[in-house]
């Protein structure tokens, strides 16, 4: 099957947009991601899908540890920084929660340690505890992502 028909149907899935952080050797590393989702309660469970070409990937095999932080409509910059969609480089100051770097003015943050990791295909899962957890308390939209653009909710 055409790549193209895989990612364009996949691209109909609207979703959010999340940074995925980590640290290795003092090091904050962010990645855009919206291979996201819940996955249990009892325990509490997230999982997050990172392609094999992703410099992520080693990073969050060595420190066991990531935080999964839920951009704002306002936050499409950042997106943008950790897609590696902007030509210069800027510098991101990260907040920490439960010792893992996470983003400030995400909606939510949500720091995680690694309890299996799946690789399936291209990609491997990484299955995360959840930690801690921090909640912006305004109102803020969310960042929204629909057939490869950024989009936000409308009323
Ligand atoms: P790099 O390419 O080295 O880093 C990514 C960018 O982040 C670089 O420009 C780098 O300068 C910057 N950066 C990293 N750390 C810092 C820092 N501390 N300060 C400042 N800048 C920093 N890929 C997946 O594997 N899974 C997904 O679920 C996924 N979802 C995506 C969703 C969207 C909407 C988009 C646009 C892309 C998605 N990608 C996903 C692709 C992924 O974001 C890119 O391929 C990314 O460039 C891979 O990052 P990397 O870890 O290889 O690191
Ligand atoms: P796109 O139009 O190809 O993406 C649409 C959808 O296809 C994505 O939301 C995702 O669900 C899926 N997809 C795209 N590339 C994938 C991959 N390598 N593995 C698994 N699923 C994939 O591309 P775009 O929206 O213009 O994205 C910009 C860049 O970010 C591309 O290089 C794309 O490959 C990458 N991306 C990767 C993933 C991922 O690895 N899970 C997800 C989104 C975007």
């Amino acid at each position: 099957m055409d790549d193209r028909l895989f990612r364009n149907a996949m691209g109909k899935f609207a979703t959010g947009v999340t940074v995925v952080a980590t640290e290795v050797d003092g090091k904050a590393h962010g990645m855009t991601a919206n291979a996201f989702m819940s996955v249990s309660l009892n325990p509490k469970l997230v999982v997050v899908s990172i392609a094999e070409k992703a410099s992520m990937l080693e990073k969050i095999k060595k420190s066991n540890t990531f935080s999964v932080n839920i951009l704002s409509a306002e936050q499409q910059e950042l997106s943008m920084i950790f897609a590696g969609q902007l030509k210069e480089h800027r510098e991101v100051a990260f907040d920490r929660l439960g010792g893992v770097p996470v983003i400030a003015g995400a909606l939510a943050q949500v720091a995680c340690e690694v309890t299996a990791a799946h690789v399936e295909g291209d990609h491997t899962l990484f299955i995360g505890r959840v930690i801690e957890i921090s909640i912006e308390e305004s109102n803020a939209e969310p960042l929204i992502y629909f057939s490869g653009k950024y989009r936000s909710l409308a009323e």
